[in-house]
């Protein structure tokens, strides 16, 4: 079976790795093919949107999945329409993911709690939405949004004028800020005859808006229990098919969702070799149809990026333990290229070494595990 991905970046690379090993071939598309996945897997290149190529696409493949969120639904969906491959996970989902008014409102319809938030289309349904929501908050852009871009802080009314300046030439979205204490994110699959895994809960650490550390199983019961109770609505609701994620915000002990990922997660990489059965392995096997398999954790994994530069390969390797993935990518600045993961015997231990690398890592950098 070839499983097509639309984007052939690390998440599709790592995706391939994943699903060689139980017998499927796969083939890509993306603009060109020095990717990450181009290394080791056919591409067919061009632009994403591009019907031809979409179709030889779904020729070529018994199913079609994406390793990014900022393809063309509607061109997908009309290159798919007359062939026999599936698409998953669901093509509404990924228009729900795309669009941050549609995301909230799916939340807020599944009784997840999220921000308050407004639809903002001029300068004065801003201001309407400062009145009724207050300030500090966060004016976004509704699409095209990842890793903090596109986002205006509002600290107090008398910035909606510059805010609007610089955001307002697309639909936006206007959210309340949320002190948290911390951000956590919760990953799981659903099969196609609707069976359900989900893994321990993730704690993430952030900085400049990029995702730096991941400390998982996260120890908070209770809490996973809330979003395991979301992801699964979530995963019903769109008779989802894949892997799916959702970032929470943590404020005064409950969950918050900012945002969902309709693919496998950056918070998850840690599961190659954290768990018995990689985010990426039961994303290959939730959409061929396979049964899905055990998200047990084999210990207390830690996951740090690599970006911008590259360390020294040498020096990452002589780390006992340490599991490299270098992504073959350009080095540039705030570019994910790498990322490394350990598993260890306690929380203690674990926290101990992640803080130990982060510092070596990221000296100017305040990130405290
Ligand atoms: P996003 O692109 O929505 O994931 O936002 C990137 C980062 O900006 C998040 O991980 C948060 O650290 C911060 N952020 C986004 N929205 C809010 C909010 N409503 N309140 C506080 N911080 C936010």
């Amino acid at each position: 079976m070839t499983i097509g991905v639309v984007g052939a970046g690390q998440l599709g690379a790592m995706l391939a790795l994943a699903g060689y090993p139980l017998g499927f071939d796969f083939l890509f598309l993306d603009r060109t093919e020095r990717t990450p996945a181009g290394r080791f897997a056919p591409v067919v290149t061009g632009d994403f949107a591009d019907q031809g190529l979409l179709r030889q696409l779904a020729e070529r493949s018994e199913v079609i999945s994406f390793d990014w969120e900022n393809i063309s639904v509607d061109a997908l969906r009309a290159a798919t329409r007359s062939t026999r491959t599936r698409i998953a996970p669901p093509l509404k989902a990924l228009a729900a993911a795309q669009d941050r008014l549609t995301e909230k409102r799916t939340f807020e319809r599944l009784a997840i709690g999220t921000t308050r938030f407004a639809a903002v289309d001029s300068l004065s349904s801003l201001e309407r939405a400062i009145r009724r929501i207050g300030v500090p908050g966060v004016l976004k852009t509704r699409r095209l949004g990842y890793d903090g871009k596109g986002q205006f802080l509002l600290r107090s009314a008398a910035d909606a004028g510059r805010a609007w300046a610089e955001l307002g030439s697309v639909p936006l979205i206007y959210e309340e800020f949320v002190p948290f204490e911390y951000e956590v994110s919760i990953i799981g699959a659903r099969g196609r005859r609707g069976e359900i895994v989900i893994y321990p809960l993730n704690r993430n650490y952030h900085a400049d808006g990029v995702l730096r550390l991941t400390l998982a199983p996260w120890q908070a019961p209770r809490l996973l229990r809330a979003a395991s109770a979301s992801l699964t609505r979530v995963l019903e609701h769109f008779r989802y098919v894949g892997v799916l994620a959702i970032e929470f915000f943590v404020h005064r002990g409950r969950l918050i969702a900012n945002e969902m990922a309709p693919r496998v997660h950056n918070s998850g990489h840690w599961t190659i070799e954290g768990t018995l059965t990689s985010q990426f392995e039961n994303h290959v096997r939730a959409i061929a149809g396979m049964p899905l398999g055990s998200t047990a954790a084999r210990g207390h994994a830690a996951m740090i990026n690599l970006i911008g530069a590259m360390p020294a390969r040498e020096w990452l390797l002589s780390e006992p333990g340490l599991h490299l993935h270098h992504y073959g990518k350009e080095p540039r600045h705030g570019r994910k290229l790498g990322h490394c993961t350990f598993v260890e015997s306690s929380p203690g231990r674990r926290n101990m070494r992640a803080k130990a690398l982060l510092q070596q890592l990221y000296p100017l950098l305040a990130i405290k595990p």
